[in-house]
């Protein structure tokens, strides 16, 4: 129980806590709105400009045919969603579409590939090149490939990544209602194997699963009990995609956003809270309230990944109206050096780690097959 009256509370909770319970994380949801926004924004001035908010953009590397199952997907490839797959993008288009992201204000680039983990080889060492090429554009760079082992994530590290992308999702007793193709632990691991760098992990989840709110408490204190704490920490509200087993899904209240927006700025009070899936369905009133509630980065572009997000423009528009500023790269930590292929320090291992593949059966997925509606 927090038993403090909420006008103490924002001065004990700026503190980085490692030891947040579901309890405690849960009192801190459900209190009222208000007292809520205050703390959230009390603790969110101390520790960050309240008008800074980084545009981030995120590239789709390689789309659609992946292995995995996770049930918001559409880029499964056993689910029936219509996205096109593509092959790995050039060096030279991956630098193209990052220097245009920064030409409109972006300073980090994401880049997504439709993979369940990274594998040693010429599309790796293709990444590798796109993460030179990136950070000689004075752009942070973050990647989100899947699992990865130590030596991969040492020479992300070395080609100059700042961060590297491992969302949790949901809870850990959530998770498997989603996934089947592999265990929240393989996340931890990647997350671990991220953290033996000095690459930042960007680590957070999506909201509209059908998780009940003990489950984003749960999500909440798994990042919260990391040590150190994600640098970055993106909230999704689930975009429900047609043919994916999501996809009667209602669409994410805003209050629950702006709940869940303000108690992850509480539990995480360093951490960059990122805007992400799901701001088409938010006004601009609504995302007003995230950004007073804590939330400080958002994701540019018509796409994200294969799901649509508002018009760079009208983004820039939003952040005039409401005196925003975007954040410049290397505001938190320092641009990390590039070191050339045939200069690296790292051998290619070749490893085939065992990320586990649970394969339990799941109720929504069953029902749905049995529909017709999914492919395996
Ligand atoms: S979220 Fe990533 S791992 Fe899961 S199905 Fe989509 S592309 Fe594959």
């Amino acid at each position: 129980m927090l038993n403090t009256h909420y006008r103490d509370i924002s001065n004990f909770m700026s503190q980085v806590r490692h030891n947040w319970t579901k309890e405690e994380v849960l009192e801190i949801y459900n209190r009222p709105l208000m007292d809520l926004l205050y703390d959230a924004a009390t603790i969110h001035r101390k520790q960050h400009d309240p008008n800074v908010v980084q545009v981030s953009t995120l590239l789709s590397i390689k789309t659609g045919g992946c292995s995995e199952d996770c049930g918001y997907c559409p880029q499964a490839a056993r689910y029936h969603t219509g996205v096109e797959g593509n092959d790995l993008m050039t060096v030279n288009q991956v630098k193209a579409q990052a220097l245009r992201a920064k030409e409109s204000g972006s300073s980090r680039v994401c880049m997504g590939a439709a993979w369940r983990n990274v594998k040693d080889g010429p599309e790796f060492d293709q990444v590798l090149e796109m993460v030179r090429g990136i950070n000689k554009l004075d752009m942070e760079v973050c990647c989100t490939l899947g699992m990865v082992t130590e030596n991969q994530a040492q020479r992300l590290a070395e080609a100059g990544l700042y961060a590297y992308n491992h969302n949790l999702d949901s809870s850990e007793e959530y998770y498997k209602e989603v996934i089947s193709t592999r265990g929240y632990q393989d996340r931890l691991d990647t997350i671990d194997n991220v953290r033996k760098t000095n690459v930042t992990v960007c680590s957070g989840g999506i909201i509209g699963m059908g998780e009940n709110v003990e489950d984003r408490a749960g999500m909440l204190v798994a990042l919260s009990t990391l040590n150190p704490q994600p640098e970055s920490t993106p909230i999704n509200a689930l975009v429900a995609v047609e043919g994916t087993p999501l996809e009667e899904e209602k669409p994410v209240e805003i209050w629950d956003m702006i709940r869940m927006v303000a108690t992850t700025r509480i539990v995480l009070p360093e951490t960059q809270v990122r805007l992400s899936a799901g701001r088409t369905q938010m006004s601009r009133e609504g995302q007003a309230m995230c950004f007073f509630a804590g939330a400080n980065s958002i994701f540019a572009g018509d796409k994200l990944l294969t799901t649509p997000n508002p018009d760079v423009n009208e983004d820039m528009k939003m952040f005039k109206l409401l005196g925003l500023n975007p954040q410049k790269p290397f505001t938190k930590k320092v641009q990390p050096k590039t070191v050339e292929a045939a200069d690296s320090q790292f051998e290619t291992l070749g490893e085939k780690p065992r990320w586990t593949r649970p394969e339990h059966k799941i109720e929504r997925n069953e029902a749905a097959k049995a529909k017709g509606k999914l492919v395996k």
